[in-house]
């Protein structure tokens, strides 16, 4: 079969739930029996997110090949619940990086580079490749940004040419609008929407669905305007109110037929039929009325939570496995060092600290591990949460006052966390940190070995540093379990507390693993402690 393009563009402002919509649409289109790969085109300079600040792009998503790339593929992977790979992702950083090192080898001689052909080649390229690798029968493609933008024309122009060449009939474009309420009457309008098409008809796309997201019921009337303007045809605006359960946007779609749009579009007819029960069942599991367990999550970027968006949903996914609501209770980590935000924490069932990089707010991190230590408050560490979970074990339990990461405090005497041996060259700082899959064998008889029930795990890394191995013995001795370990047992992967009821962290980041039907195990393990000290 010929594979088949969903191109999706954002209109009017960004943030309005363009990848989730994507990501939806793609569950749709596999329940349908058809092979769905999905790709964002990133239209950002840098090679990839992983050098932006969590302020800048929200959390930086890594993939089983290590690649760093944008948060939406997160929405992709629980969604859709495939693996992506490393092609999945591109920006203009990477389109350019690969076009002028090509120039510079003498692929183009005699010719000069320009934006059409050689950057739109480069583009298309990349799409191909993804089509190629994945052998998907439809590809969704996801454009970062807004039309509209100066850096997001390269790639609505490859998007024009790729319709040519691979025929009308085989792609969709598919818009995704924003439409404003006015304060005082309350009342909707469709004029951005309006100027966002013509920006995108100027360019030579006309959309073939326009999907009009608003904070409140969008009418039949208010549609059928939409149509008139924009040119499209009346059943192909999709009205699409802000929901309030995240895995609801597929059944909301389902409802209003567009699987069925679209592959009437395409051309297509659904193999099979559709079984959304398991959403379903999932979303009026969320709606049901349940006990509540909080959790403080300690962060250094808590003013915006997109930089936590896998933890976030990590922790959704466990509450509902464990008949709970969760409700999670956003805590500066310096402001914990002002004494502040404190009571927060105190009327916690559970602390988690995830994971980060860089000194502020370090100390509040190392105090939020020790209050969870002390008082047996149910504790989850990722990545820097480990991190912190050990220098406070070192520093309060066996003494070391000095106890620190090497990355905080250079010279510290006791670098209980300290640069990997493989790290101790590097200098640059793309893509160079551990990143990706690897393997961690469970050590018997331990809570991680317990909640995840199985001897062998693959989780997903991003560090630079790594427990120092020559404060093992001292930590065994006092009770610190090594309860993961990497095969060759060189490297720390899991720690947990003996004597705690769940103080559990890990080097990896498991929240890029759970799923809304596949929740991860140590996030269980931990919402099912909350659970028990939210009872006594
Ligand atoms: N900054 C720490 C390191 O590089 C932790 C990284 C993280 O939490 N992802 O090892």
């Amino acid at each position: 079969m010929t594979t088949k393009y969903l191109f999706f563009t954002g209109g009017v402002v960004s943030s309005v739930g363009k990848g989730v919509t994507a990501a939806a649409m793609g569950l749709l289109l596999k329940e349908r029996g058809f092979n769905v790969a999905v790709q964002k085109l990133d239209p950002y300079i840098n090679v990839d997110p992983g050098t932006m600040s969590p302020y800048q792009h929200g959390e930086v998503y890594v993939l089983d090949d290590g690649a760093e790339t944008d948060l939406d593929l997160g929405h992709y992977e629980r969604f859709i619940d495939n693996r992506l790979t490393r092609v999945s992702n591109f920006t203009t950083g990477q389109v350019y990086a690969e076009t002028i090192a090509k120039e510079r080898r003498g692929d183009f001689l005699g010719g000069t580079i320009q934006v059409i052909p050689h950057i739109t080649n480069e583009i298309k390229r990349r799409i191909g490749l993804a089509a190629k690798e994945t052998g998907a029968e439809i590809m969704i493609l996801e454009v970062g940004g807004t039309v509209g933008d100066i850096e997001s024309q390269p790639f609505l122009e490859a998007l024009r040419q790729l319709r040519n060449e691979v025929g009308r009939e085989n792609c969709l474009f598919v818009h995704v609008t924003w439409l404003p309420t006015i304060g005082a009457t309350g009342e909707i309008k469709t004029k951005p929407t309006q100027h966002s098409v013509a920006a995108l008809r100027s360019i030579g796309i006309s959309p073939n669905i326009i999907i009009a997201r608003a904070d409140q019921d969008v009418d039949k009337g208010l549609c059928e305007k939409i149509a008139l303007f924009c040119d499209v045809e009346k059943d192909s605006v999709i009205p699409m109110k802000t929901a309030d359960v995240l895995y609801e946007v597929p059944l909301l779609l389902e409802k209003l037929g567009v699987g069925e749009l679209v592959l009437g579009k395409l051309g297509l007819e659904a193999k099979r039929k559709p079984n959304m029960r398991p959403w379903k069942k999932l979303v009026d599991d969320v709606r049901k009325p349940k006990p509540t367990v909080k959790v403080a999550l300690v962060g250094k970027y808590v003013e915006l939570q997109d930089a936590y968006m896998s933890v976030r949903e990590a922790l959704k996914h466990a509450a509902l496995a464990n008949g709970v609501e969760v409700e999670i209770n956003w805590v500066h980590s310096a402001d914990l060092e002002k004494d502040k935000g404190w009571d927060i924490v105190k009327k916690s069932d559970a602390v988690l600290v995830p994971g980060g990089f860089g000194s502020r707010g370090i100390e509040g991190k190392v105090m939020a591990a020790r209050f969870a230590r002390e008082n047996k408050v149910p504790y989850l560490g990722l990545c820097l949460g480990m991190q912190v979970m050990c220098i406070d074990f070192a520093r309060h339990v066996l003494d070391l006052e000095e106890a620190n990461s090497s990355e905080f405090d250079r010279g510290t005497e006791h670098p209980v966390i300290d640069l990997m041996i493989d790290q101790r060259s590097i200098t640059d700082m793309g893509g160079t940190m551990r990143l990706g899959l690897y393997p961690c064998l469970l050590q018997k008889g331990t809570k991680a070995a317990t909640v995840y029930g199985v001897a062998k795990v693959d989780e997903r890394h991003r560090h630079r540093f790594e427990f120092n191995n020559s404060y093992r013995a001292d930590f065994e001795k006092r009770g610190m379990i090594f309860s993961g370990l990497s095969p060759d047992n060189r490297l720390v992967e899991i720690v947990e507390l003996a004597d705690h009821p769940y103080m559990v962290a890990s080097q990896f980041h498991p929240e890029f693993l759970s799923r809304p039907m596949r929740p991860h195990p140590l996030f269980v393990g931990l919402l099912k402690a909350a659970k028990e000290r939210a009872k006594k």
